[in-house]
């Protein structure tokens, strides 16, 4: 089957019945084509990742200036090698010939198509535009959040939900909502329509038994007591590293505001955290939390290196990773053996006389608190809810940017029965928007759901639980590479899941693992 699309070169043009110019692009020069888009949106995506890492860990603060001109460059560069009638033609012949290529080239070139019809309906000059503020909305909001100042932030945040209704429209084709267009660019075919259902069942299963947990005394170990030096606080990510299993020739730990994770190939995975003296846990977890991403990116095949499928795949699966490493994993009982054991040897003052149960329970402790990142892995969920709700709202049109902080704190004193006592720990408390990031949140939330599903499945496979006691997570994480991270995004994200998790997503599940474990935390009989 050949297809005929309107294409530049003159080489190979000719003329069809109507008299427009048409060409044919044989399979050889698409397949051509598709490497040479490979190796450049490789070095942008590197050249672009460093420059983010950089400007986040140890550049001086007013380098934006001179990084957005870079950035902007960069990304005109990445838009012209996406969008042209050449790319655009390679991806379809290559899609229109799926026998005689390799199931791999098959697969990039779909994932690359996807890529190139949300980019070539957007024009250029808005393209780096947009991506102009971002690079200056990020910096605003930084300062923002220091000041606690929302109005200097709001015109940014205005500005960038414009761009979010122009694009989703032109991408919607205007068939679909605003928000799902969103949903959908973080996870595959995530939509209000499947997340109202999942959200109602989290609140209505949790929210009695938060509230319940909310009138007991605080459980175990209280961290807050002492001090953590962050010296040793470092030592400690080093050795918790190690228990994940993170070779350090390929993955490096910096500390910045707020954790992430870039991961620019499988040998070059860069991780970030941040220290509190007062709390040696936040950092920890963080540690964790990005070292399953990390593991993730770490473990995909080594074929699908340098192209657009050596990554990993949605959103929702990549919190899946991240989540399950932090919860199901280190705030098991199990781990609290081995936990324990590196605690006492690095903080010997601070763990002196502490039991496994005692951690145990300290690292669980519960409470409706005000920042999500910190949150418990119960109450965790109703923080994302709340974005969802206000996200939901306003890419429905019904909220305006200068509602926003109230309505904020309006929800979390509905849900989580707490006063936000100002924007920093309030409304401007998240990076995401000023990245741009609308619609990302709900997938914190489903990746927590898949992990509980994947562990029942890895329950059958593996002694998890002995396993972790011995505190060498490592055939924790070759199950997870077996199951999902080799394939990158080799397979579609539904097959993932699918074969991680053996069955559709059920979020009780999910709820019914978070009851038995609280209930039995706090001696409550459900
Ligand atoms: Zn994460």
């Amino acid at each position: 089957v050949k297809i005929a699309l309107k294409r530049g070169s003159l080489a190979q043009q000719g003329r069809n019945n109507a008299g427009r110019i048409e060409s044919i692009m044989d399979l050889k020069n698409a397949l051509k084509k598709l490497n040479e888009l490979e190796t450049a949106s490789y070095a942008l995506r590197h050249a672009m990742s460093v420059l983010y890492v950089d400007g986040d860990t140890v550049a001086p603060k007013n380098s934006w200036k001179g990084r957005g001109a870079s950035l902007g460059y960069l990304s005109e560069l990445s838009y012209r090698q996406m969008v042209n009638d050449e790319t655009g033609e390679a991806l379809s012949v290559i899609l229109a010939h799926p026998d005689e290529v390799t199931p791999m080239q098959f697969r990039q070139a779909e994932v690359l198509k996807e890529e190139y019809d949300d980019m070539h309906v957007v024009p250029m000059n808005e393209f780096v535009e947009y991506q102009k503020l971002v690079n200056e909305a990020n910096a605003v909001w930084h300062e923002a959040k220091e000041k606690s100042d929302f109005p200097l932030f709001a015109p940014l945040l205005e500005k960038l939900i414009a761009f979010q209704f122009r694009f989703a429209e032109l991408k919607g084709k205007g068939q679909k909502k605003t928000y799902d267009v969103l949903l959908d660019s973080y996870e595959k075919g995530a939509c209000m329509a499947d997340l109202d259902p999942f959200f109602n069942s989290i609140q209505k299963d949790l929210t009695p038994l938060i509230l319940e947990i909310a009138k007991k005394p605080p459980i175990g170990m209280d961290f807050a007591r002492f001090t953590w030096p962050i010296e040793q606080q470092r030592r400690f990510s080093e050795r918790i590293m190690a228990m994940e299993g993170l070779n350090p020739d390929n993955c490096t730990l910096g500390e910045t505001e707020h954790p992430f994770t870039d991961g620019v190939n499988k040998w070059d995975v860069r991780i970030t955290t941040h220290y509190h003296e007062e709390n040696a846990l936040e950092s920890m977890f963080s540690v964790i939390h990005e070292g399953g991403h990390a593991l993730y990116e770490l473990g995909v095949a080594d074929e699908l290196q340098f192209t657009s499928l050596g990554m990993g795949s949605t959103m929702g699966i990549h919190e899946s990773q991240s989540r399950f490493f932090e919860n199901l994993i280190c705030r098991s009982r199990a781990f609290c053996k081995p936990l324990l054991r590196v605690m006492r040897e690095i903080f010997p003052e601070q763990m002196a006389g502490v039991s496994e149960e005692e951690l145990y329970a300290g690292v669980n402790r519960s409470h409706p608190s005000l920042i999500r990142t910190q949150a418990d892995e119960l109450t965790y969920p109703l923080h994302v809810m709340i974005r969802y709700e206000i996200e939901k709202a306003i890419f429905e049109g019904i909220l305006k940017v200068n509602e926003l902080p109230g309505v904020w704190n309006d929800l979390y004193h509905k849900y989580l029965g707490v006063t936000v006592p100002d924007d920093r720990r309030g409304i401007l408390q998240d990076s995401h928007w000023s990245g741009g990031s609308f619609g990302y949140f709900p997938s914190y939330a489903l990746g927590s759901a898949y992990g509980v599903q994947m562990l029942r499945r890895m329950e059958g496979d593996l002694d998890v639980w002995g396993i972790v006691a011995t505190g060498d997570l490592r055939p924790i994480n070759a199950w997870l590479d077996e199951k999902v991270h080799r394939f990158g995004k080799l397979k579609k994200p539904a097959d993932i899941l699918l074969n991680a998790m053996g069955g559709p997503l059920d979020p009780s599940v999910y709820t019914h693992y978070l009851q038995e474990k609280y209930s039995d935390l706090y001696g409550i009989s459900l």
